[in-house]
């Protein structure tokens, strides 16, 4: 039977398997299965050519147990409602496992980013904003950057949003410029926060990070990132690389400088020379002992699951694993660490973002990268042993499942305790 890709669908089935080996409370699983709040909204926008156009966009509340909601808005031609809750689920789950007080929640708004300019953006953003300012808030909902949307518009989403509220609320969303009191290390937290769970799972794994060979499928902010901090920390040779045109490998290694100047150049990374071209399925199985897919949804499926030949895939992109590869890989004997744990970074630096803002004390560059090293190999640690606490109980259970049952049991206690259930 073909998988069903819908995202939304996996991760229900993701909870439905971590609800059953922990032997989750029915009430519990079942407020967990569905969204708290749903909202579509539908509104104009006067375009730079005059043209007055109207716009869907979408905010998801998924559960605010544990805080209020955490998580970015997307700008995606494709976007859809089901991807927006699947990603406001895995939020809710992202944020217990790292263990800071938010909930869950994700937006998006169906446009072409690329084909709009500044001023088209900006009306759009401040639009949005309009349309939602009362469901978003710095205790409430905090919006954040996701695919297509920068810091320069979390600017103007908080101008707007002050304008309407009459004051500065500079918590009301996270991932801002450093000149409206962005956190240093923001951009580059996702990224970053990978490379501390891969130098981790290596050591678990006795994986010599400085002579393995890495893969990174997609070179946007999670991969691109990547790729410079794996050469800067663990001197690793990246031996493959792509984008949505296809990918380049050479087993003697990349140079970043060069790949970012071909890609800036070519609008491609295959623009590099000393490479042979390669597809990004090709890349997906090739022999290197570290597959970073940190592009799209769905990449490895039951169809080419029993290809990969890594022995740590790391998934820094939102679901490039299918629950059926999920058991594929781990029967396999690979290491696959789920996105939820892998790629939080991002939103662990929004929250220090949020205390520092509510604080009006920031922070050096020095201090987010350290604290953020504390949480997120944390959170690695929680992992495994949830994982060796089932087997030596006679349960085998992925790494996924184990960092599901941490998440789920958090945010079910808190339900409990507040007599949700
Ligand atoms: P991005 O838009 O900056 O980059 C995406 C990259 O994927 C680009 O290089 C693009 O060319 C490539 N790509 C697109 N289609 C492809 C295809 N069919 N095959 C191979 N490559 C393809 O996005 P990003 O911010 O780097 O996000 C990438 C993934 O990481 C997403 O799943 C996102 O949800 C996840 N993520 C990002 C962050 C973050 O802070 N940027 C945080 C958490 C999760």
């Amino acid at each position: 039977m073909p998988e069903n890709l819908d995202p939304f669908v996996i991760a229900q089935q993701q909870l439905d398997e971590a609800a059953e080996i922990m032997n989750l409370d029915k009430a519990a699983h079942a407020i967990l299965r569905e969204p708290k709040r749903v909202v579509e909204v539908n509104f104009p926008v006067r375009l730079s050519n005059g043209e007055v156009k109207t716009f869907k966009g979408f905010r998801v509340l998924y559960n605010d147990a544990r805080g209020p909601g955490k998580g970015g808005i997307r700008y995606h031609p494709q976007e859809t409602l089901s991807t927006v809750k699947a990603l406001a689920a895995w939020m809710t789950w992202k944020t217990s496992l790292a263990n800071i007080p938010y909930g869950g929640a994700k937006g998006g708004i169906i446009c072409d980013p690329k084909t709009m300019n500044d001023r088209d953006l900006e009306a759009l953003s401040r639009a949005y904003i309009r349309a939602l300012h009362d469901l978003v808030g710095d205790d409430v909902d905090i919006p954040a950057p996701d695919v297509y949307t920068t810091p320069q518009i979390m600017a103007w989403m908080f101008d707007e949003y002050s304008a309407l509220k009459g004051k500065n609320k500079f918590g009301m969303i996270t991932g801002k410029p450093l000149e409206v009191w962005g956190s240093e290390g923001r951009f580059d937290s996702t990224a970053m926060g990978g490379m501390y769970v891969l130098r981790e799972a290596a050591a678990y794994k006795k994986i010599d990070l400085k002579k393995a060979k890495i893969a990174i499928q997609g070179f946007g902010n999670a991969g691109n990132f990547a790729f410079s901090l794996a050469k800067k920390l663990f001197n690793a040779n990246i031996v493959a690389v792509s984008d949505s045109k296809g990918g380049i490998y050479n087993e003697k290694g990349l140079d970043y400088e060069k790949v970012k100047e071909a890609k800036d150049k070519t609008g491609s990374v295959q623009g590099y020379e000393d490479a042979q071209k390669i597809t990004n399925e090709e890349l997906l199985e090739l022999d290197v002992d570290i597959l970073i897919p940190a592009a799209i949804e769905n990449q490895i499926r039951q169809d080419n699951a029993d290809k990969i030949k890594a022995k740590i895939v790391l998934e820094l992109a939102n679901g490039p694993v299918t629950p059926a590869a999920d058991k594929i890989l781990y029967e396999r004997g690979i290491l696959d660490l789920p996105d939820f744990l892998v790629n939080s970074g991002g939103v662990i630096v929004s929250y220090f973002e949020w205390v520092q803002n509510i604080n009006g004390y920031y922070w050096k560059l020095d201090e987010v990268y350290s604290r953020l090293d504390e949480i997120i190999s944390r959170s690695f640690h929680d992992t495994m042993n949830t994982q060796k606490e089932y087997a030596d109980k006679g349960k085998k259970i992925t790494p996924r499942n184990a960092a599901y049952i941490i998440a789920v049991s958090r945010v079910a206690a808190a339900m409990k305790a507040r007599g949700w259930y």
